[in-house]
């Protein structure tokens, strides 16, 4: 007599849930078997996985008792009922496998089970067979209604060996791109500690020629320190994100007034902003110095670097704005223009690592586009955030935030200032 309709409706409904909440393969694919025996009155049932390379199908799952038996049996693609179903991708019952060729008798040998008759449906993945799965010995002949049962676990069982293969292939990719990181890591450190020290002499013996040889050569000794100056900047940078990167660098904080550090950095782009014509704002309150306990230095850069870009990025004739003000438990710092702004699409991607907008003729501007990600990494060392907001067409405001009360996320013991 059939399984009650209840019964297989609520095994199958219950084997769709647990296909959602699946955690282990394994157990999964043993649950499908099982119903596959039970829900057809099979003696037994197994799953094969097909093999490209070799051409030959191997048990992925079989009941226990056959397990060690036939764990490194094979089945062949040509001469076997699974071979046969696997390329025609259509189900095939069987009720006296002795009287069928396609039946492939070396694993009954092996295993020491006796197959009479046989029912195997194709387990398929966007199209592409992978495997079957197979049930045995049913008292009576297989039916409609059982090749239905097993066609739909089979499809559960295929979406379950795909939802594996997929997951190990996103944890193989992700470990991939953990060590090109670390190459890249390693790469950086070990180009720029190369690169310093002949740079250094370079500069050094260019600004002692400049001296030595007459108004001349000027020009050119200049373009060759200019130059060199500008390597030594990129390669600083580079070894900024390393050192940052690599938890190579320190936060040596002091209690420092923000609005000076503001003021001191607004002054040394004051030559670029005039040349473009671009007004430069700073408002910061009155009487208030916005003192907080910082790296001086690495809010520096960070100012540098935000107001650097907003000077590049906006048309002359332009406006910058810095502002700096107190709030309850931080300072609050942002740089305001109405330049090119930065389309939405790019915005969540302008603090990584050598990102530029491509729209924003960045190859005339020449950056490495290391400049935000810098800033980004040093404000959180001192455990605060950097955001920005933007408008392509209407301008840009990148806004830090400085706790009063430092919580670096780097543990930095107690470090002597020295400027
Ligand atoms: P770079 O050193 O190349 O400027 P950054 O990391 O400083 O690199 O900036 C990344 C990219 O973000 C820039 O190339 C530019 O396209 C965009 N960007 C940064 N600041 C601004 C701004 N104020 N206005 C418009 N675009 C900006």
């Amino acid at each position: 007599m059939a399984v009650d309709q209840d019964i297989l409706l609520s095994r199958l409904i219950e084997l769709t849930r647990g296909f959602s909440t699946m955690v282990d393969l394994e157990p999964y694919l043993q649950s499908i078997l099982s119903a596959a025996s039970e829900l057809t009155e099979s003696e037994s049932a197994s799953l094969l996985e097909y093999d490209e390379v070799s051409q030959e199908f191997s048990f992925k799952f079989a009941p226990w008792f056959h397990r060690a038996a036939i764990s490194s049996a094979k089945v062949p693609l040509y001469g076997s009922i699974a071979g046969w179903v696997f390329l025609q991708k259509k189900p095939l019952a069987i009720d006296d496998v002795t009287k069928d060729d396609r039946h492939y008798k070396a694993i009954d040998d092996i295993s020491g089970f006796t197959t009479r008759s046989i029912l195997c449906a194709p387990l398929v993945v966007h199209g592409k067979p992978v495997g079957v799965i197979e049930i045995f010995n049913k008292k009576d002949s297989y039916t409609g209604r059982d090749i239905l049962i097993l066609e739909t676990l089979a499809s559960l069982a295929a979406n379950a060996l795909q939802n594996d293969m997929l997951e190990k292939k996103v944890l193989s990719s992700q470990d991939e791109t953990r060590k090109l990181d670390e190459l890249k890591s390693e790469f950086i450190a070990i180009t720029s500690h190369e690169l310093r020290t002949p740079l250094g002499l370079i500069l050094g013996h260019s600004t002692f020629l400049k001296e030595l040889i007459g108004s001349e050569y000027k020009e050119q000794v200049d373009s060759i320190i200019r130059n060199a100056s500008r390597l030594k900047d990129i390669i600083e940078s580079l070894s900024s994100v390393y050192n940052y990167e690599t938890g190579g660098s320190l936060v040596r904080s002091h209690m420092v007034s923000v609005g000076r550090v503001i003021e001191d950095v607004s002054a040394s782009f004051h030559d670029m902003a005039k040349k473009k014509d671009i007004v430069l704002n700073i408002e910061v309150e009155r009487n208030n110095e916005l003192w907080v306990d910082i790296d001086s230095g690495k809010i520096a850069i960070v100012l540098s670097n935000l107001l650097k870009n907003a000077l590049t990025f906006t048309n002359e004739g332009g406006q910058v704005a810095i502002r700096g003000e107190q709030q309850v438990e931080c300072i609050k710092v942002s740089v305001e223009d109405n330049g090119l702004g930065i389309p939405a699409k790019d915005l969540p991607l302008v603090f990584d690592r050598f990102y530029q907008v491509e729209s924003h003729l960045t190859r005339r501007h020449g950056g490495m586009g290391l400049g935000l990600s810098i800033a980004k990494v040093m404000i959180e060392m001192h455990g605060g955030d950097l955001w920005v907001e933007s408008t392509e067409g209407v301008g840009s405001k990148f806004t830090f935030l400085l706790p009063v009360k430092q919580k670096s996320k780097l543990e930095v013991p107690p470090q002597p200032f020295v400027e």
